[in-house]
């Protein structure tokens, strides 16, 4: 191992003067060497003091000597081959670079805002589909108790308009299929205005306002095919978990009834107030256009009614099927499907 050499200040310790000196390490001994100043220690009697910040290093010496040097590199290396101050001079690196903190400070950040980003909506849609359909019931039948009491009356629809829709949607939902107790369900929503909206057990909500606003009933069936994808999809559960957390999920898979009860309340929450992210909007849009495309041949009724709604509703409402994604956008996407110019996927 080669010779390590740096230069220092020498105090003897009775005086304060500063001696400019080389000093050697052999592997044995610290060479001292300057102008009136000849010691050869044996390493073993020396102590080197822990770096103080960015304060010069400290080699005490035997008797009352000690040795102060601006290189703290060849410091740390003696160190290394003598194996002391370890750990400190770890902390101490990092004290000093403040550069190698900062940059852990932002690898945090960054990581956090990609586990929010990304982490979060895969494991929400790992628990969503992990979610047995038998615990979606008490959760839908929870939402839909909170919804009634809060954002809607009963249905003031003809009882035989009512079968006809149904009889549509008992067709659409065994098309799509996926397992689900599908049901369709009326209610008038003076709140809600035209709209509709799926629970996560199958059971879907069309407002009287949306059977009156649609002129054609495969309009109907295209709201219908959009909220079915939405459940077959298991958005409301994904869109829950994800604004709830890992937390809650972990303590639904693990069966806790209370968290289940409390999921049911929070739902009317995301259905309402927050609505789909563009994402969810955009797919429940390709199960409907597939389905229309099968049946009909044609998207148009679809892109006809989000028309309508976008028209129908005050930008201020909570928007089930209009706000986000702009409805422009999905009108667009939908009439490319039926064009067969791209799948409407990206
Ligand atoms: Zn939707």
């Amino acid at each position: 191992m080669s010779d390590l050499e740096f230069g220092a200040f020498y105090f003897d310790g009775r005086s304060s003067r500063a001696h400019p000196v080389r000093v050697r390490f052999d592997g044995r001994r610290l060479r001292v060497a300057g102008e009136g100043v000849s010691l050869e220690p044996l390493i073993e009697h020396c102590r080197v003091n822990p770096p103080l910040g960015q304060a010069r290093r400290v080699i005490r010496l035997p008797e009352e000597g000690r040795l102060e040097t601006d290189d703290r590199q060849a410091v740390e290396r003696l160190e290394a081959r003598l194996g002391l101050n370890r750990g400190l001079t770890w902390v101490h690196r990092l004290e000093a670079q403040w550069r190698l903190v900062v940059a852990c400070m932002a690898g945090l950040v960054l990581f956090s805002w990609a586990f929010v980003r990304w982490g979060l909506p895969f494991l929400a849609a790992q628990a969503a589909f992990a979610t047995p359909v038998a615990v979606t019931e008490p959760i839908s039948r929870q939402a839909l108790k909170v919804l009634d009491e809060q954002f809607l009356e009963p249905s003031k629809l003809p009882p035989a308009r009512r079968r006809e829709l149904e009889a549509a949607f008992a067709r659409v939902a065994g098309d799509v299929g996926g397992g689900y107790s599908y049901r369709l369900e009326f209610r008038s929503s003076p709140k809600l205005g035209p709209n509709a909206f799926a629970l996560p057990s199958g059971v879907v909500v069309f407002t009287d306002g949306l059977v009156h606003l649609a002129q054609d009933d495969r309009e109907l069936v295209g709201v219908m095919a959009h909220e079915v994808g939405h459940v077959i999809h298991r958005h409301s559960l994904r869109q829950l978990y994800q604004g709830l957390g890992v937390f809650v999920m972990v303590s639904i898979l693990v069966g806790d009834v209370t968290s289940v009860t409390s999921l049911g309340a929070s739902l009317p929450a995301v259905l309402v107030n927050n609505g789909y992210s563009r994402g969810f909007e955009l797919e429940a849009d390709r199960t409907a256009g597939a389905y229309l495309l099968r049946h009909y041949g044609t998207t148009r009724p679809l892109q006809n009614v989000l028309h309508r709604l976008a028209q129908a509703h005050d930008a201020s409402l909570p928007d089930l099927l209009s706000t986000h994604p702009a409805t422009p956008e999905r009108m667009e996407r939908l009439r490319r499907m039926e064009e067969g110019t791209g799948n409407g996927k990206r």
